[in-house]
């Protein structure tokens, strides 16, 4: 999945390391430094740290996606169940 950090945005709180500690962690003392490219097994920590995120400064998209704002909900579309 990708995954993009608006660095105008990030006010350095650090919740999205706490929530995810494998994909952000501090460069230096206030300077974020998180993996571009994630692994889709992480996708659900990448989201709790994009949920927990104050000001929303974390995006998440698939691989050969837009990236799109993070939505509380998922926005998978929905098929018809075939029986
Ligand atoms: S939680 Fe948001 S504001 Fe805080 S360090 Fe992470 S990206 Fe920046």
């Amino acid at each position: 999945m990708k995954l993009v950090v608006d660095l105008n945005k990030c006010q350095s709180y650090g919740q999205c390391i706490y929530a995810a500690p494998t994909v952000f962690r501090w460069h230096s003392e206030e300077s974020l430094e998180f993996n571009y490219n994630p692994d889709d097994g992480l996708r659900q920590q990448v989201e709790r740290a994009a949920a927990a995120c104050p000001v929303q400064a974390i995006r998440i998209g698939r691989s050969n996606e837009q990236v799109a704002t993070a939505q509380p909900s998922a926005q998978e579309a929905h098929h018809d169940e075939e029986e």
